[in-house]
């Protein structure tokens, strides 16, 4: 069965899921922390379908939920009233702090991307959106432009009017910085040169300005922030790098829009959602992944004014959008984050893990940083602590793959890999 499987993918798919393991795994069952293959092993799962199923694959409870709602409505479309979508606004927006209280619903992350860059310019009234470099916001057209993970552009047109900025990484930016001394782990600096958090943050706060004050960002729309960068790699900003970064777009007309869709629903453990981790109130939220645990879904939030721009447009986004199926299961999800206190859960399991993978940086030379919060670590794979050079990627695909053949999947990161191959092509 499995050659055959082989086969249809190499014909008929696109992306080839060859491109993340040699031999992926054909899976057959889900429960809870547990996939099983179509041989019956069993592997415990760690990266959750790209930071998604956050309660757990096939929980009883979201499950006997949904068929329940499957067996009554499934579509309603945006032109009339469901219950379990206004249910759910209700609770939803009760997480929120205020202003943010009016919810628009997509079917995936990018799309809540795409909405939120268009409310950002209706309510502006200007064009030019910033980003980090290494971000990830999305994969559609509108979006891509904001995505800075170099080897998700290669060479298509990215949408215009977007601009990158230097990620201030405390790990591999120009200026260090040793991670916010509220993480239970610090990273190992053995260079000299690299100061401490506060300092770190004052320098791209310098940069950062610089970004803004070129003509493309004269007349900014808005700046969208990852809490955590996920796709490159686990990436952490210096203390109350946001909070001022957040003021100066402000000063400028921006609004600021924290993409919450690896940091949100308590996977960070100390707070609900990325941005209150730096003390900060967006403007716009987005979600995705772990909002549906696995079923397509995303949302918008943002303040009753902002979402006016577009109302007064009469604008509807999507036929799809808040579903009575997709809200019935969000609802069951916030219920059982709740029921389950799997917020906390990510903090004491979280707290713990990084202080025992701590122990492995300290021992193992290939171990360059142990970083995240909560359920959102990353390990930072190097040739060695003092040069930090990426470990290559061929030996980081090993890892990987040895990790899956003693059943632990874990999800693989960064920027290196990309590069080195972008750079072979020519
Ligand atoms: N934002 C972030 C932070 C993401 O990690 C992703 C997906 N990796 C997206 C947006 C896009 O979400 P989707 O794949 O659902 O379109």
């Amino acid at each position: 069965a499995y050659q055959r499987v082989l086969e249809i993918n190499n014909q008929h798919l696109y992306p080839p899921r060859t491109a993340y393991f040699a031999e992926p795994l054909l899976l057959h069952q889900g429960h809870m922390e547990w996939l099983f293959d179509h041989e019956g092993n069993r592997y415990l799962d760690f990266f959750s379908g790209i930071v998604t199923v956050g309660v757990g694959h096939c929980h009883p409870k979201v499950n006997a939920v949904a068929q329940k709602q499957l067996g009554r409505l499934w579509h309603t479309s945006p032109i009339f009233f469901n219950l379990p979508i206004h249910e759910y606004a209700e609770k939803l927006s009760a997480l929120l702090p205020e202003p943010l209280k009016v919810i628009f619903f997509t079917n995936s992350g990018s799309e809540a991307n795409d909405l939120a860059m268009l409310m950002a310019r209706a309510h502006s009234t200007n064009i030019d959106i910033i980003s980090f470099r290494g971000a990830y916001h999305g994969g559609s057209p509108y979006i891509l432009g904001l995505t800075n993970v170099g080897y998700f552009k290669m060479e298509l047109p990215g949408a215009a009017g977007c601009e990158s900025t230097m990620c201030p990484d405390v790990f591999r930016g120009p200026w260090g910085g040793s991670h916010c001394r509220d993480s239970p782990v610090q990273t190992i600096r053995k260079c000299s040169c690299a100061p401490d958090c506060c300092q770190a943050k004052d320098q791209y706060i310098e940069q950062f300005k610089d970004t803004l004050s070129t003509a493309v960002a004269k007349s900014i729309a808005g700046f969208f922030v990852e809490p955590i960068q996920g796709v490159s790699g686990i990436v952490q900003y210096p203390k109350g790098f946001l909070k001022e970064a957040f003021k100066l777009v402000r000063e400028r007309g921006g609004v600021c829009i924290s993409d919450e869709v690896q940091t949100g629903f308590g996977r960070l453990g100390s707070h609900y959602w990325g941005f209150q981790t730096h003390d900060i109130v967006p403007d716009i939220v987005t979600l995705a992944k772990g909002i549906g645990n696995g079923f397509p879904m995303g949302a918008v939030v943002t303040t009753p004014e902002i979402a006016k721009s577009l109302a007064k447009r009469r604008f509807c986004f999507s036929t799809f959008g808040g579903n009575p199926l997709a809200c019935a299961i969000g609802s069951a999800v916030l219920e059982v984050i709740k029921e389950e206190n799997l917020q906390e859960n990510s903090q004491e399991v979280g707290t713990y893990m990084l202080l025992e993978l701590a122990k492995l940086r300290d021992e193992f030379e290939i171990v360059g940083d142990v970083r995240g919060k909560g359920l959102m670590i990353g390990i930072e794979m190097v040739k060695d602590k003092m040069s930090r050079q990426p470990l290559p990627p061929e030996e980081v695909s090993q890892i990987h793959e040895d990790c899956k053949h003693m059943g632990l999947l874990v999800g693989k990161s960064g920027i290196f890999s990309q590069m080195k191959k972008k750079r072979q092509s020519g």
